[in-house]
Formats: structure tokens, C-alpha cells, sequence
């Protein structure tokens, strides 16, 4: 008898079971990536709960599920959890689908959970592609410890503290962010990480013109200065560690040196691009420092 012969395969239960409530995994890009039990799952279920009916609409079209499909987001959780419950309750069971994804990562969930929970409903997860796995494990960078940071705030001063924080995170980072947004992130990140800090940028995973940009936030930076970041973007960044911990001073240490420089007879530019160099502070943020500082 071979190896192969003696291998048991984990007996699994039948499927749906009454008064579940099934978090169900579906593709970020590739429509490949949904599993026979997510089809499965999405074509036996009472009800299905989804970001947006029309593209839910359209997966379900794909696999031949005619399910019945009720809206579920963050404007209307209030007035859908309990109708979702009632069902649970009455022994049907639902499934909760997000746009692409797993939901509850930066999705629709969470919520739906805990009040499935509090009831003492079971949940079961029906594993997906999710952005954040799927970019980590292709990063090359430490993933043995990680933390997700999903989208970070937009409001100026608490987003510049949140930076601030991953800059001192030991373990890697993963970061959600959108295509308008991601220079003016890198280049926040190379302020307080360094240029030399290792990432990987992660666009369009598992589709056409899936993409990996690396190996530090400045070549990163340099990269799209000739290509405008577009599609969906996910970025790995490794942790602080005693290798790339470029920036010993602070900001102001920084912008210190450089005035002393410039008042030793330096063109602002170069003095710019030698305490960048010694100091792993961005090299035009701390010429507009200067700049701001001469203002005042
Ligand atoms: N729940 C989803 C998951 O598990 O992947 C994430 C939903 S969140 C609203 C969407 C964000 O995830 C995008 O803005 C992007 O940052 C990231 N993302 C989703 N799909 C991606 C892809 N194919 N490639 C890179 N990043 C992706």
C-alpha cells in the first residue's frame, strides 16, 4: 500500500447547515479562485447578504445561483442585522458575501458576526483569497509576525501618527490603500521609515496585469514618478529592525543639520541631498521643511 493509499481525506459535514451563518471567501480579480464549496455554499443558502446586489448579482449569474440577494453595508447594518438574524433564527441559513475578498477585512462583517455570536449562532468560514494573505506571502519579507492595517485614517495629524507608529513597528506591515492616494503615502513612509526601508507593493493580485514593485520605499517612489499608480494596490512593509533603522534623530535634529549646513555657505539642494542621504529623511521634504522653517 503507497503512501498515497493510506492518506484520509477530513471527513467534511453536509452543507448548508440550518441556523448558519457562513462567511464565504470570493475572488479578488481571478474568478478561478472561487471554490467548488463557495459555489457550493452560495447556490444551497436561504439568503445571501452582499456589499452591492448588482456585482454580487453578476458572480452569482456566473455559477448559476438564483439565491435571493439583500444589500448589507456600513449605511444599513442597523436596519439588516436583525432581518438576517430572523432567518438564522427560523433555522435558514445565510451567507455573507463582500465585494471581492474575504468579508470583515476592511469589508462588511464584522458586525454580523458578533451579533451571530452573542445569539449563539453558529458561524463558519468558508476560506477566500484575501488581499492581504495574498500579498504578504508573495513579499519575501518576514511572515512569521505580522500586523494588517488595513486603509489608514485620512485626517492629516491622526493618519501622521499612525504613520509614525508603523515606522516603529517591528513586525510587517500590511497596508490597504487606494491609487490616489499611495505616492503621497510612500512618500510619507520614506520620511519616517527611510528610503532604504525593504517593501513590496502589490498591484492587481491574481489578475491580468497582476504586478510586484519592490525592494524599498525609494525605488518604489522612483518607480512611479514615470507610471501613475492605477488598479488596486496592497503594500507589504518590513518592520523596524536594528538593519534598516535609518532614522536615529528626529525631524527637528534633522532640519538642524541642514540649517547648520546651509549656514556654512551650502546651496539648500545639496545640503538637502546630503542630510537626506545621512540622515534617511526624504531629500524633498526636507527641503520643503526648510523652506517653511525660513518662512516663519
Ligand atoms: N476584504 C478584501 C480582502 O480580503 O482582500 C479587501 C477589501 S478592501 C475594501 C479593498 C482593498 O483591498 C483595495 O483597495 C486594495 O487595497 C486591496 N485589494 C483588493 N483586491 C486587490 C488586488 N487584486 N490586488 C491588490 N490589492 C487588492
Amino acid at each position: 500500500m503507497s503512501l498515497i493509499d493510506n492518506y484520509k481525506i477530513p471527513e467534511s459535514r453536509p452543507e448548508p447547515n440550518p441556523g448558519t451563518l457562513y462567511i464565504v471567501g470570493t475572488p479578488i480579480g481571478n474568478l478561478g479562485d472561487l471554490s467548488d464549496r463557495a459555489k457550493n455554499i452560495l447556490k444551497t443558502v436561504t439568503l445571501i447578504a452582499c456589499e452591492d446586489t448588482r456585482k454580487s448579482g453578476q458572480l452569482l449569474k456566473r455559477i448559476g445561483s438564483n439565491k435571493p440577494l439583500l444589500s448589507y453595508h456600513q449605511h444599513n447594518t442597523k436596519s439588516r442585522l436583525p432581518q438576517i438574524l430572523k432567518i438564522i433564527q427560523d433555522r435558514g441559513s445565510v451567507a455573507l458575501i463582500s465585494d471581492a475578498g474575504l468579508p470583515g477585512i476592511s469589508d462588511p462583517g464584522e458586525e454580523l458576526v458578533h451579533a451571530a455570536k452573542q445569539n449563539n449562532y453558529e458561524v463558519i468560514c468558508i476560506p477566500g483569497p484575501c488581499a492581504a494573505i495574498t500579498a504578504l506571502v508573495t513579499s519575501g519579507l518576514p511572515s512569521q509576525r505580522f500586523c494588517f492595517e488595513g486603509f489608514l485614517p485620512t485626517k492629516k495629524q491622526i493618519r501622521e501618527k499612525v504613520i509614525k507608529d508603523i515606522a516603529e513597528e517591528k513586525r510587517t506591515t500590511i497596508i490597504y490603500e487606494s491609487p490616489h492616494r499611495l505616492i503621497k503615502l510612500l512618500e510619507q513612509l520614506s520620511n519616517f521609515c527611510g528610503r532604504e526601508r525593504p517593501i513590496q507593493v502589490s498591484r492587481e493580485l491574481t489578475k491580468r496585469y497582476e504586478e510586484s514593485i519592490g525592494s524599498t520605499i525609494g525605488e518604489v517612489l522612483d518607480h512611479f514618478k514615470f507610471k501613475d499608480p492605477q488598479g488596486e494596490f496592497t503594500l507589504v512593509l518590513e518592520g523596524k529592525s536594528k538593519f534598516n533603522n535609518q532614522q536615529k534623530i528626529s525631524e527637528s535634529e534633522a532640519i538642524h543639520k541642514l540649517k547648520s549646513l546651509i549656514i556654512k555657505g551650502e546651496k539648500s539642494i545639496t545640503a538637502s541631498k546630503k542630510i537626506a542621504k545621512e540622515t534617511g529623511y526624504d531629500k524633498k521634504w526636507l527641503y520643503s521643511q526648510l523652506n517653511k522653517k525660513l518662512d516663519k
